[in-house]
């Protein structure tokens, strides 16, 4: 087989990429080590930046979006028994858009394949080669056949757990982690909503977010230690926690219903830098993980593979290789932003194991002053709804 752009995971990186390619007249191959079946239904991102969200509008993959997904103007800070309402729209005149991830996965699968893009699902043993060549090639194994890409650039689009940045020489890369010391119990349940947007809440006995995915789809999660079992945690001991740490005055009671899945994520800022080497291009997960609080990993990596598509295609348009030997730098400079606010709401909404009367005093004080000051609040929902990315370095 043989493509210009060989490209690994078909998660929302590879296949955002895959599309932007193909739309300027760039060859790609997609491979993915599960099936369509196992991408199209995992739950993850839920929220996505206006900018993203045109994204998929203007390069048209967001008709389904348009007619399903909820716009969301604003969010709730809650803390103190009272929710307080940070107004995008009137701050900043954007908004965000609530539609799964797994939708957008969908959306952009059917339309690579009835563009007559190639992806090559539940393959195995992927492995990256020459890539520090100007003769990649990408081997794994499909239906039990050993296969091969040639090609001119590989995009790891592989997620964190991928193989691509560990192919990278580890003299050649630096990586820089933060382990929280909590992860998130979430779950996924049926109910009316209390609210039409997302409540973050501050509380004594931890953080508490109430998010969706779709109209009576509430997407729930609580603060827990790292190591919780999730055998100790009932439906009815979840929801008991939710209603304490949600309640707050100026936000609708929260509804029970069935819940459909559980589980408990981890929590962790990771960046690596360099972002590429020779001819192989990190995107997406592969290259940094943001805490959730932000919502912002889905974002990030369609920041990533826009500017990856914009210049592959001023490398095949005009021969030029500038934007192509700037992308880690563009990418970098806009992930550490985000990061750093990812970082900052963590900070500012979870209790710390350790920390002290003074440390939990300050954080009461700067949600007061975030939800008092205008000023505060729009620099929270400038970045919410997503901050431009420079192209100048
Ligand atoms: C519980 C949860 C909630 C989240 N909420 C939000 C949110 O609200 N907003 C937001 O913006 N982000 C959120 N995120 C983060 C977001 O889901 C990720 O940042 C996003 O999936 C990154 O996309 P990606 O394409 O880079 O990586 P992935 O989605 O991980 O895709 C990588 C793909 O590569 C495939 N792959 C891996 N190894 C190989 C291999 N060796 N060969 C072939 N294929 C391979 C994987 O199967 C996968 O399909 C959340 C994440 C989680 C876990």
């Amino acid at each position: 087989m043989r493509t210009q752009i060989g490209i690994v995971g078909a998660g929302p990186a590879g296949l955002m990429l895959s599309h932007l390619l193909h739309l300027a007249g760039i060859h790609s191959i997609v491979i993915e080590n599960r099936s369509r079946a196992y991408c199209e239904a995992r739950v993850r991102a839920g929220l996505m930046e206006h900018w993203v969200s045109e994204l998929l509008v203007e390069t048209g993959v967001g008709d389904r979006m348009k007619r399903e997904s909820m716009v969301h103007d604003g969010t709730y800070l809650a803390f103190n028994g009272t929710a307080h309402h940070i107004d995008f729209s009137k701050l900043v005149g954007k908004h965000v858009v609530i539609y799964d991830q797994k939708e957008v996965v969908t959306d952009l699968i059917a339309r690579r394949l009835a563009d007559g893009g190639e992806i090559h699902f539940e393959v195995e043993d992927t492995s990256i080669h020459d890539f520090n060549s100007d003769r990649p090639r990408i081997r794994f194994r499909s239906n039990g056949q050993q296969q091969e890409i040639a090609c001119d650039f590989i995009a790891g689009c592989d997620g964190f757990h991928g193989i691509a940045r560990p192919s990278v020489p580890a003299t050649a890369i630096s990586g820089f982690d933060r382990v929280y010391p909590f992860g998130w119990l979430g779950i996924l349940a049926q109910s009316p909503p209390p609210e039409k947007e997302l409540i973050y809440a501050y509380h004594p006995r931890g953080f508490a977010l109430y998010s969706m995915r779709g109209p009576t789809l509430p997407r729930l999660y609580i603060q827990c230690a790292p190591d919780e079992d999730i055998e100790n945690w009932p439906d009815s001991r979840i929801w008991e926690e939710l209603h304490t740490r949600l309640a707050a005055v100026g936000a609708q009671e929260l509804t029970e219903g069935p819940v459909l899945q559980k589980g408990i994520t981890g929590m962790r800022s990771f960046m690596i830098e360099p972002m590429q080497y020779k001819r192989l291009f990190l995107a997406g997960d592969a290259a940094h993980i943001v805490p959730p609080t932000g919502a912002k990993g889905l974002n990030l990596a369609a920041v990533d593979v826009r500017v990856l598509a914009r210049a592959l295609g001023e490398f095949y348009g005009r021969g030029s290789r500038d934007l192509l030997d700037r992308y880690s730098a563009i990418c970098l400079r806009h992930a550490w932003k985000v990061q750093r606010f990812s970082w900052w709401m963590t900070s500012m909404l979870h209790l710390f194991p350790g920390d002290s009367a003074f440390d939990r005093r300050r954080q009461l004080a700067e949600l007061d002053y975030l939800t008092g000051s205008r000023a505060a609040q729009q620099s929270l929902a400038e970045n919410y709804v997503g901050l431009d990315v420079s192209l100048n370095m």
